[in-house]
């Protein structure tokens, strides 16, 4: 049976993609198949033979494209980026009647490659399997991974990597990047069908291009506000990496925090911080800025634009403080308990995923404090706003097991060089994120001083 694409992108106006063929790969082997998600899709391994995968074969009914679009990145706008590197083979309907992108990430140059070899290494690869999936067993609206395959093929970086392909799932590639890319060209007609082909698909409840922008601002609200919750650093919030659909796309130099600490920064090339942890939500609100900008020409009136970016601060802030009663276990709303207790976290140099880990399950915190007493005074003060019926919901809530950037590195590490059980192994433990796994304790614990990753790489 062939796969059964239904595609709807390719047919908008043609300046909103250029057709591309995923470019054939010498010598492709499987690394990995998600076949949790193919079953959730309604499909199975037959549909996505390695050929497929690796981009060596076109399945029937899927139309190639390498879709255009703009962006913001570190606050400098680029008029065209698009696709430089990944080829959309086409939609799928799934069986709960979601329509899904399938994209091959890593499949050759393309129209927009510019300097680029549209080719991606191993590790970026299995970084955005391992942590997509990860994200997604966390409850966290994202892409997902539905296989991985090496290519045979060298990809010269710094030195030369293993090449490899990510067959990516999306509830689309929509960024906002796609709509300053017909903006830039001042093309009205295209932003039209862009912004009613995106409320139609994501957002059928949407009136227009400004409820539509209301539906982005609140999803994006919501995101923002899981991924502080879980210490999660996009690392590139750059307008282009920005889903229209509100999930976490594009994960380059993305990391979890061990120790929190609000500045904290991973990515190697955001040297002014401007994607630090406690950035994210100011920045994902000056890149829906730039969506609203954009539907200027189509709703006319600035104010009302910049009333619905206003409401930005309270959606997040509503998510902000819902989220962390829950993982506190609060009793009643206390967005002051919550802010005391972050600063004490920075002070302390507290393992924030441990330190929400432990109060959950009773165990003790006073290891995890420069100065135990501040553990000891806390806990009597946190005592008062909490019950003990509170715990089971915060169990469900503050993960045990998150991708430790450490781990994650070393897996990527060991794959690079062909080992790819690190990779599996903690694959398996992140599935299960809010389970204990006492044979994966060791998983729990933070970087020792000799593990400690020093600088995470976009390494595109
Ligand atoms: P990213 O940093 O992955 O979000 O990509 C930013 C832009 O650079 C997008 O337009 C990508 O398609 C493009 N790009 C990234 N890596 C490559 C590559 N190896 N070859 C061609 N284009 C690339
Ligand atoms: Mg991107």
């Amino acid at each position: 049976m062939p796969t059964p694409f239904d595609n709807s992108f390719v047919n908008l106006p043609t300046s909103f993609y250029m057709c591309q063929n995923p470019v054939p790969v010498a010598a492709p082997a499987l690394v990995k198949f998600n076949h949790d998600l193919a079953r959730e899709i309604g499909l199975d391994e037959s549909d996505f033979p390695l050929e497929v995968l690796a981009g060596n074969m076109v399945p029937d009914g899927a139309t190639p494209l390498a879709a255009a679009y703009a962006g913001h990145q570190f606050g400098n706008f680029v008029p065209q980026l698009g696709d430089g590197r990944a080829v959309l083979l086409g939609e799928v309907v799934g069986p709960d009647g979601i329509r899904r992108d399938i994209q091959l990430k890593g499949a050759g140059r393309t129209y927009f490659s510019r300097g680029g070899d549209g080719r991606a290494a191993i590790g970026p690869v299995l970084r955005e399997y391992l942590v997509s999936e990860a994200m997604h067993a966390l409850g966290v609206p994202t892409t997902r991974a539905l296989a991985a395959v090496t290519t045979g093929e060298p990809v010269q970086r710094e030195t030369p990597l293993p090449g490899a392909v990510l067959a990516r799932v999306a509830r689309s590639h929509l960024r906002v990047g796609s709509f300053q890319f017909h903006y830039a060209r001042q093309d009205k007609a295209a932003l039209e069908a862009l912004a009613e082909y995106a409320r139609a698909r994501h957002y059928p409840e949407a009136e227009g291009a400004l409820g539509l922008l209301d539906a982005v601002i609140a999803a994006q609200a919501k995101l923002i506000a899981k991924w502080m919750g879980l210490g999660f650093i996009h690392g590139v919030m750059n307008t282009d990496n920005v889903s229209i659909a509100g999930e976490t796309i594009d994960y380059g130099p993305c990391a979890f925090m061990d120790t929190y600490h609000p500045e904290t920064v991973f990515s190697s090339i955001d040297r002014q911080g401007r994607y630090a942890y406690v950035n994210q939500p100011k920045i994902a609100q000056w890149n829906l800025a730039q969506l609203a900008q954009t539907l200027v020409p189509l709703v006319g009136e600035v104010e009302k634009l910049e009333a619905s970016l206003s409401r930005f601060d309270d959606l997040y802030a509503t998510e902000f403080t819902r989220i962390f009663s829950a993982k506190l276990g609060l009793a009643r709303v206390e967005p002051d308990f919550i802010v005391k207790t972050l600063k004490m976290m920075a002070d302390e140099g507290v393992d924030f995923t441990l330190f929400f880990r432990r109060i959950s399950y009773g165990l003790p915190i006073d290891e995890l404090f420069e100065n135990p007493v501040t553990a000891t005074k806390w806990l009597i003060d946190w005592q008062r706003q909490t019950t003990p019926e509170a715990l089971e919901k915060m169990k469900a809530v503050n993960p045990v097991f998150i991708p430790r950037n450490h781990r994650v590195e070393a897996a990527l590490a060991a794959a690079t060089h062909g080992d790819f059980a690190p990779f599996e192994q903690l694959l398996a433990v992140l599935s299960r994120p809010f389970e204990p796994q006492p044979e994966n304790a060791i998983f729990e614990n933070p970087p020792n001083d000799d593990e400690r990753v020093l600088a995470t790489f976009c390494g595109t």
